[in-house]
């Protein structure tokens, strides 16, 4: 098997990848097997129908989840050679910034705009957004789309998973003893509403940087270049915002009927250049 075959394959070989794959067949059994059955019985007609749109969100989280982990984030190519070299700003502050092509002594060698050295990786990433995890790869150009919509469809299926739970829970008669029952309720309860916040606070945080079309190395570096700017009496706006319709169409598409699949990434070009609002 190729070396980067095996390279793909070994990034499962982690705790916390291993750890998200348990917690969703957990998530996935204790929803439609425990509460779905619970509430309205697999038998019937809506307990069918449940099971079959909670299954169609959890297959979509898991396609998008293997999808992340095994996508290459994207990788300087060998052959890149910066095209202008300070972007044409005045502001030291920006030439400095990921805007402009600047050079790795890491990697020895220069990286596009937007490109960053990520320590874990030991390599720089185009568009690297963050070191994740929970993924064991890093988010990055060729698989943002595949990384949100991940986040979106685990969201989804974490509230749907909340509400069948929280139903199921209010109608069961629980009577007032003891049981290991009630324990297994209540751990379920602990995840899912644990597990529901933090994906739905990531998902909102994620959406707010997708319709700026900045990532969160580059909402750090606009705080601290906002702070600057406001010191001189300037104002300061994240140079690759061209505006909410265009920032969704370069990030997830021109079809709206793609958007939801993570693989539909055909859009994309090749991460080393990029338009800014200072283009026009
Ligand atoms: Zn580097
Ligand atoms: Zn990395």
């Amino acid at each position: 098997m190729p070396r980067k075959s095996m390279a793909k394959i070994g990034r499962f070989l982690s705790i916390p990848v291993m750890a998200v794959f348990l917690l969703m067949c957990f998530v996935y059994y204790s929803t439609i097997f425990v509460f779905t059955e619970e509430l309205v019985s697999l038998k019937s007609t809506l307990g069918m129908s449940n099971a079959l749109a909670f299954s169609f969100s959890a297959l979509m989280c898991f396609v998008s989840f293997v999808s992340s982990v095994v996508t290459d984030p994207g990788f300087v190519p060998a052959t890149y050679v910066p095209e202008v070299e300070d972007g044409g700003f005045e502001d030291p502050e920006l030439k400095k910034s990921s805007v402009n092509s600047r050079y790795c002594d890491k990697c020895a060698t220069h990286k596009p705009p937007r490109a960053h050295h990520c320590r874990v990786c030991k390599r720089c990433v185009l568009r690297m957004d963050h070191h994740c995890t929970w993924i064991n790869n890093c988010v990055g150009f060729s698989n943002y789309k595949k990384f949100i919509i991940f986040i979106f469809y685990s969201a989804i299926s974490c509230s749907y998973s909340f509400v069948i739970f929280f139903t199921a829970t209010l109608r069961k008669d629980w009577g007032l003893r003891w049981s290991p029952l009630k324990t297994f309720y209540i751990t379920c309860g602990s995840i899912t509403t644990a597990l529901g916040a933090t994906l739905v606070t990531l998902l909102v945080w994620h959406l707010y940087l997708l319709v700026h079309n900045m990532t969160t190395i580059e909402y750090h570096e606009g705080r601290r270049a906002k702070w600057l700017a406001r010191k001189s009496g300037l104002s300061y706006r994240h140079p690759f915002d061209l505006g909410l319709c265009k920032n969704i169409i370069l990030l997830l598409g021109p079809n709206v009927l793609t958007w939801p699949c993570p693989t539909a990434v055909y859009h994309a070009k090749d991460g080393t250049n990029f338009p800014t609002s200072h283009d026009n």
